[in-house]
Order: C-alpha cells, then structure tokens, then sequence
C-alpha cells in the first residue's frame, strides 16, 4: 500500500468513525497498518488508533498503539511527530490513573526541542500533566498546570482546549468545595459548545454537561443535576462512550444517595463499579466505593461500610489520590467512633492529618481546612488557594505559603 492509498483508507476510516461505524472504522485502520509502508501514514494511522481506543474506554490498546507510535516517530526523526506521541503516551497513563508516568512523560514533551507542534500542543501537555497532578491530589501544581494550558488556549484562540480545561477545573474545584467555581467553570464550556461547537464532536457537550451535574448534585439542586446528566448520559450511550458512561452512572447514584434514595443508588454505583473495573478507571472505583460505604453508613450497616473502604483504600492508594485517602479516612474515623473503638479510631485520624498536610488543604491565612465544607476560595497568582474572605480580610501582598510576592496588583 503505497502514500495515496495509505491517506485514502485513513480517511475512509474517519468518515465511518465519524458516522458511529468504530468496529468498521478500526477494520480499515488495522488493515492500513499492517500493509501500508508509508510512515507518515502509518503514524498518522496510530494516532486514530490512539484516540478511537481512548474514546471507547479501551485503555491498555490505547497504551499499546502509543508505544508503537513512538517507535515510528523515532524512524521518521521529527521532533513534531516524536512530541505527539509522547503526548498520546502521556494520554494513555492518564486514563490508567499512572498519574507519576504520566508526569514524567509529559516533561519529556515539554523538554522536546521547540517547533511550531509544541506551541500547539504545549496546551494539551499542560492539561494531561494538570490532571495528573488533581489524580494525586497535588492541587498547587495542578491548579498551576491548567492555568498554563488556559493561557495556551486563548493565546491560539483553541476553544476546544479551553472546553476541556473548564472541564477540568470544573472538576479541580468540585474537590477542593468551591462549588460555585465548580458550577462556573462547566456552564463556561458548556457555552464554548454553543458558540464554537457547531462542528465539534458531541462528546464535549456530553462532557460539560456531565460535570455541570456534578456541581448541580453538590450544591443541593438536584433537578438540574438530573436534567444535565441525562443529557450526558444519552450522548454517551449514542456514541458507545463507555468512560463517560460510567461516571454519569456514579453521577445518578450520588444524587439518588442525596436524596435518600438508597434503593435506587445501589444498582447504579454496581453498574458504575462494572464499567469502571472493565476500563481499568481506578480512580472512578474509588469513587464508587466511598459512596457505597456512605449508603451502608446511613443503613447503618457499619461492617459493610468497613468492607467497602478497606478495598477503596487500596485502589486509592495504588494510584496515589491523597483526597480520596483521606476522605475514607475521615468516614473510618466516624464508623469507629460509634463502634467505641479507641485504638482505631485514634490511627485513623493521624492518618487524615498526615492526608491533609501532604494535599496542602489547609488555607495559609486562617489555617482552617480547605475542602471540608463549601466555601468561596481563591488562588493567588502562584496557584496557592486561600479561602476568599481571608484574602479580603488580610490584604496581603505576598503569598503567605511560598512567600513570593505574587499578588498583582489591585487584586484585592
Ligand atoms: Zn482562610
């Protein structure tokens, strides 16, 4: 298969991709790769491997098309080529919750000799690494990451990276309870879709919508967190979104869990669980855990609720997600304290103090926790975050963490 022919049946495969035919889209992509002898074509045809397999929840096939795809950039000698396959390399141990491989690999993208790629990827790299970072909890440096890959997007006028930053930071402020941020950030992508989005996949309205539900379930609305994440949900059913599934099945679970209604949150979370366990989302199935053992909780099953949080614990450990362990050893604390038992009880809160000085959730004004409860904050310039008031109330001009003195002026 020579270069015309090659780039022929690449396209041919997108068209049917774009029209919902993957397993026939992926028939013609594979045959490409095992006949074409054109590398710009064969690399070309990895990275639709690459994205067709993320968007399918098909994780360690999407890992294993990176790893060749690198080994064809290296035979082509081009830093454009090598950079993006890093950056699908990046990618896979991202959704595999790998959150340190991730890292690692998006440094080796961004110590890639400069060219015209790394200007426009260098928005991609920074929101992979930003969420690499909220997967481990490191919330300076991923808040830090995304405002880096904010400023890519608008310097290149990309509204969809900035779609999916918004997402992100969505997510990022869900964590740490600003949930008014957490609302703000998604209903801003979510206007990006309806300005730019004409010709955008329908996965980033799925997406916006999916995480303005999250918000709409925090902040106690929840009819609108229903509404927003049915919408999800049908887009990701139509086109065979499996990731996404699985959090908008957490998603319902969590709101009919708010509403009491444990009955009908148990065979969700299940649902979830399986989804998640089959795409290798750790992370997700720790989430799924820790809202399983609040509904034994309430059922006052406590035993169960041990059983639950011992196996999230290790997931969450696994993966490193410092927010989660320390949520669970928050619940623990409690579940122990009504069983009476001193001993456990007592290790369980110094390993949530140890949980809350490695995630930094603590404001450096007040010293009060951050993330405990819904409360307006705000970064400083050096990503620090503070709780609002404080910020208003001190009128400092430096970081009070790094001691940089950071703060723009006017800012207060
Ligand atoms: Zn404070």
């Amino acid at each position: 298969m020579g270069q015309d022919q090659t780039k022929q049946q690449i396209e041919k495969g997108l068209q049917l991709y774009q029209s919902n035919h993957t397993e026939k889209a992926l028939q013609v992509w594979m045959k490409v790769l095992e006949k074409s002898s054109d590398l710009v074509g064969r690399f070309r045809v990895l990275g639709c491997l690459v994205t067709a397999h993320s968007e399918m929840g098909r994780y360690k096939e999407m890992l294993k098309f990176a790893v060749v795809q690198i080994d064809t950039a290296r035979e082509l000698e081009d830093a454009n080529f090598l950079l993006e396959s890093y950056l699908n390399l990046a990618r896979s141990n991202e959704k595999l919750c790998e959150f340190h491989k991730t890292i690692s690999y998006c440094k080796t993208c961004l110590g890639l000799p400069g060219t015209r790629a790394a200007a426009q990827l260098g928005g991609q790299v920074s929101l992979s690494m930003g969420n690499a970072f909220l997967g481990l909890s490191l919330f300076q440096k991923a808040l830090e990451s995304f405002e880096k890959a904010l400023r890519y997007a608008h310097n290149n006028d990309d509204a969809m990276l900035e779609c999916r930053v918004c997402c992100s930071l969505g997510s990022f402020y869900a964590q740490v309870k600003d949930y008014e941020k957490a609302l703000f950030f998604p209903c801003k992508a979510a206007e990006l879709v309806n300005d730019y989005g004409k010709g955008w996949s329908l996965k980033y309205r799925a997406m916006s919508q999916y995480h303005m539900a999250v918000a709409y379930r925090l902040l106690g609305h929840l009819g609108s967190a229903m509404e927003c994440c049915e919408e999800s949900m049908k887009i990701a059913l139509q086109h065979g979104d499996r990731p996404l599934q699985a959090l908008c099945l957490l998603c319902f679970a969590d709101i009919h869990r708010s509403r009491g209604d444990l009955e009908t949150a148990f065979p969700r979370y299940d649902s979830a669980m399986s989804i998640m366990t089959e795409i290798g989302n750790r992370l997700g199935q720790v989430q799924v855990l820790l809202g399983v053992a609040k509904c034994w909780v309430a059922r006052k099953a406590l035993d169960k609720a041990l059983d639950a949080i011992e196996r999230a614990q290790d997931l969450a450990e696994e993966v490193g997600n410092k927010l989660g362990q320390l949520k669970l050893h928050c619940l623990s604390e409690g579940i122990y304290r009504s069983k009476g038992l001193q001993r456990e009880l007592r290790a369980h809160v110094v390993r949530f103090h140890e949980c809350v000085e490695e995630t930094e959730l603590y404001c450096g004004l007040c010293g009060e926790s951050i993330g405990e409860k819904n409360s307006r904050l705000q970064a400083l310039p050096c990503s620090h975050i503070f709780h609002l008031r404080c910020l208003q109330n001190n009128g400092t001009r430096s970081c009070p963490n790094c001691r940089r003195s950071s703060m723009k002026p006017g800012f207060v």
